[in-house]
């Protein structure tokens, strides 16, 4: 539920409203707009009586919010949230470019993709430690080393860094990891969203290979029901009945998630494609659907690379790609 108030009510009085709400056991986020205060009330509303709240001096109107997800939706918080990470920021109108390779191989390897996105212009270095792989014999990532050798590159470059944590028992080699990822397998693993939720990092939540944007944002849900509302959504394709790519990217995600939700949207063309060569045109419609940024996969010699190499861009294709997305972005504007 939610009641938004008339202008020109002062603190005082609002804080006499949420007082008087939390003492019929409702929490309640506070949203200050330019204009209009918001009153977000969750718990067991059916104990609130609408036509009491409708009627005070200071409420203008009371709404039922019908969606499952509350804290997520854009109509408990209307202004987009700008997710912060160093000096860079990402949502309402704050774009980022993160890019990097699939797996931390080694500390050349990271290195010099690192060096090469940055000189690009990319603003967050990816690269994953801990890998959900399909096979148990394929490579499954350097694991803690992995960290180690990215948070070298962070050193060396400057560029913050994100990466994907498979189990919640591995949280604390997260500490210098700026952003968080829960990858598309693990978007329902409810446990790791709640312990990630009692965290203040931002986390990056991919879209599940088969789930719906209402899943995707019950998931966002989870970790915001803790008290993290650093979140960064990410579509990345799903399952479909293609298999010419190897997922299906659903680029409305974008503006429907826009609709639906305050918190920013990235979009991942590499594991949505699944190939290179289709990387720069799916970046771009990304941009162009707008998009807050988009993470992409880069290698230094992706023939060689141990994972994802079909998808990943050499530095000079990402180069490109980072150059033209930009420039639609400019014409966005
Ligand atoms: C990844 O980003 O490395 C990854 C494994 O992606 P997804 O979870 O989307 O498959
Ligand atoms: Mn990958």
């Amino acid at each position: 539920m939610i009641a938004v108030l008339k202008q020109g009510t002062t603190p005082q009085q609002t804080q006499y409203l949420v007082n008087w709400l939390k003492n019929m056991g409702m929490d309640v986020h506070i949203s200050e707009g330019k204009e209009v205060t918001i009153l977000g009330l969750i718990g067991d509303t059916s104990r609130v009586d609408i036509e009491l709240l409708n009627s005070l001096e200071i409420v203008s109107t009371v709404k039922r919010i019908s969606e499952p997800f509350k804290q997520a939706n854009r109509k408990f918080h209307p202004k987009d949230t700008v997710v912060e990470i160093g000096n860079v920021r990402i949502g309402g109108g704050h774009f980022a470019m993160i890019a990097g390779p699939c797996s931390v191989e080694s500390l050349e390897q990271i290195i010099e993709v690192a060096t090469a996105v940055k000189k690009s212009g990319a603003d967050i270095l990816r690269g994953g430690a801990f890998k959900p792989r399909t096979s148990p014999y394929a490579f499954q990532g350097l694991k803690d080393e992995g960290i180690r050798l990215l948070l070298e590159a962070k050193k060396a470059t400057g560029l913050p860094i994100i990466t994907e944590i498979m189990n919640i028992r591995n949280l604390d080699l997260f500490e210098e990891v700026d952003i968080i990822q829960v990858g598309a397998r693990n978007m329902q693993n409810f446990d790791l969203l709640q312990e990630l939720g009692k965290t203040k990092k931002p986390i990056l939540l991919k879209r599940g290979l088969a789930n719906t944007l209402q899943e995707l944002l019950m998931s966002a849900e989870y970790i915001m029901s803790e008290g993290n509302e650093n979140i960064i959504l990410c579509e990345r394709g799903i399952r479909t009945y293609e298999t010419y790519t190897r997922n299906t990217l659903d680029l409305s995600a974008v503006p429907v998630l826009h609709e639906l939700t305050h918190l920013p949207v990235v979009v991942d063309p590499s594991h949505a494609t699944g190939r290179a060569t289709l990387v720069p045109s799916m970046a771009a419609a990304a941009a162009a659907a707008g998009a807050d940024g988009i993470m992409v996969e880069v290698h230094n010699n992706p023939a060689c690379a141990l994972c994802d190499g079909a998808q990943s861009l050499t530095p000079e294709q990402f180069d490109k790609v980072n150059r033209h997305v930009r420039q639609i972005r400019e014409v966005l504007l």
